[in-house]
């Protein structure tokens, strides 16, 4: 932390002006893969919290009434917007989080999505009518918003992440205050630029920068409904359980340890390949991110090719459009990443790929080369923690029910996939894998907008997920109306 100096401080976004916080505590935005200052965010606090949600419940008392089909207007042409200026956001995601152009824009392009998810409002608020439930009478179900919505972010997903959460619950009718990272808040300020310039009106979104303040501001105000967290384990846990006790409707979205299953029969080189971007793409910063692979039976053909793939693999800075392995988020994080390598190597797995030796190789950066381990079992720590890095462990199964058990015993559950082309391997996968999100062939399966992203176990805290149904159910409550027509 420091405090503010000439570095320009950003703005939180208040009632629609953007207003300098009440702290003078700043921290650092630096780019990941130079170490160069690109602006400072303010700590902000509860008083500027509290500023937030008054606007925000000021707003909602005129927002709620706005016609569905006006709402959806605004994301029409906010989804314009964000067209328009889809490199330019990228870019801005590879300066502050690091991660490779393509990846960048494929995450745009996610973000997008959720706003023509959320154009569809007034086909999705529909509610439900049974005429005659009983001699003249009939009963109806309409949906509302729940009020001011409060959603907390996390840094590896600037762009996709707040769109999960304000454009479906801005339509629905809420308002609402957005907690981005504070290590990747720039991106968060340019979508809310571009939400005021589709027609937004004043303190419908409001954004406060900051950290554990502005956090816990959130979930024991009395005038917020309901709580979006995206994040790790052990806080979307506490936000989940301290919300919660407020009376709040939440759903806290956690870490992850996602599982690849690679049977006997697999396309090496396809597995290879998807194994590889899933791993290493985003520096293994994606809450999607393979991290174990479980060979069933002797596969040393897919072992050496993924080693030696590996070796190939382009390391630099996201900007340049060549590169697949980008830096991690800050130096302190490749440190604790390095403490768990360390973890590996005393517990007796066998490190077959030392990625720490490219660290030299671009010194300004948050740099570390892939990193495998073989002959990792469950019961090791880098079986069981999410690293959130470059780190692939694998695991050695003698069948997929071995495999399978391996998935059941982690105590995560986001993803999983399997490659396999056998019908009866794939069916049973299918229905036995302890996960939320399963791939066949697929290296990375998080879902479209129009259906959930849905963790099970301890990657997610509540009921209804982000996107699809499931959002507009959580940002929605329901109201009965039970009528006779007797008369
Ligand atoms: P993080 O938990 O450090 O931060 C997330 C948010 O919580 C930030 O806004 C941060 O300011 C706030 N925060 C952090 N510590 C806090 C504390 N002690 N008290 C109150 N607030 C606190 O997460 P991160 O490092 O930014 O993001 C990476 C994590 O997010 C990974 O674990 C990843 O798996 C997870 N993630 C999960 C999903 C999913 O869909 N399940 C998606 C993306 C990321």
């Amino acid at each position: 932390m420091s405090v503010t100096s000439d570095t320009k401080v950003i703005k939180n976004l208040i009632n629609g002006e953007w207003v300098s916080s009440n702290s003078k505590v700043t921290l650092d935005i630096p780019n990941p893969a130079t170490n160069e200052i690109l602006a400072k965010v303010p700590v902000s606090t509860k008083e500027d919290v509290d500023q937030a949600v008054a606007a925000a419940k000021r707003a909602l008392i005129e927002w709620k009434k706005v016609p569905v089909p006006k709402r959806a207007r605004i994301f029409f042409k906010y989804h314009s917007l964000l067209s328009e200026n889809h490199a330019e956001l990228a870019k801005l995601i590879v300066y502050e989080n690091g991660k490779a152009y393509k990846e960048a824009y494929g995450e745009v392009g996610r973000g997008i999505e959720c706003v023509e998810f959320a154009t569809g409002a007034p086909t999705l608020m529909m509610g439900e009518t049974l005429s005659g439930i009983a001699e003249d009478i009939d009963s109806e179900m309409f949906r509302y918003p729940l009020g001011v919505v409060g959603g907390i972010t996390p840094f590896n997903f600037p762009m996709m992440v707040p769109l999960w959460m304000f454009p479906l619950a801005i339509v629905c009718g809420n308002t609402f205050v957005l907690k981005p990272s504070e290590r990747t808040p720039l991106l968060a300020n340019k979508l809310a630029e571009l939400f005021t310039e589709a027609g937004a009106p004043p303190g419908v979104l409001n954004v406060v920068h900051g950290a554990h303040d502005v956090v816990n501001g959130l979930l024991e105000h009395k005038d917020i409904a309901a709580i979006s967290f995206v994040g790790s384990q052990p806080v979307a846990k506490y936000v989940y359980e301290r919300a919660a006790a407020q009376g709040k409707r939440v759903q806290a979205l956690s870490g992850a340890k996602n599982h690849h299953i690679v049977m006997p029969d697999a396309d090496i080189e396809k597995a290879v390949q998807h194994v590889l971007s899933s791993t290493f793409g985003s520096a293994g910063q994606r809450c999607m991110a393979c991290s174990a692979v479980v060979v069933v039976g002797e596969n040393d053909k897919f072992i050496d090719a993924l080693k030696q793939k590996a070796d190939d693999l382009n390391i630099g800075n996201g900007i340049d459009e060549e590169v697949l392995l980008t830096p991690v988020i800050r130096k302190e994080h490749r440190q604790k990443i390095i403490g768990y390598i360390e973890k590996g190597v005393a517990e007796g797995a066998e490190l077959i790929r030392d990625g720490r030796k490219e660290m030299g190789e671009h010194p300004a950066g948050n740099f570390l080369g892939p990193t495998i381990f073989d002959h990792v079992t469950p019961e090791m720590t880098i079986a069981k923690d999410e690293i959130f890095g470059p780190v692939l462990s694998l695991l050695r199964a003698k069948d997929l029910d071995e495999g399978l058990e391996y998935i059941k015993r982690s105590r995560f559950g986001n993803g999983a996939t399997i490659y396999t082309n056998n019908a009866k391997a794939i069916r049973k996968f299918r229905e036995e894998a302890d996960a939320g999100m399963l791939g066949i062939n697929i290296g990375v399966p998080a879902t479209m907008a129009f259906f959930p992203f849905s963790g099970w176990k301890d990657s997610f805290y509540g009921d209804l997920h982000v996107n699809g149904k499931d959002g507009i159910n959580f940002y929605t409550r329901k109201k009965m109306i039970t009528s006779r027509f007797d008369a």
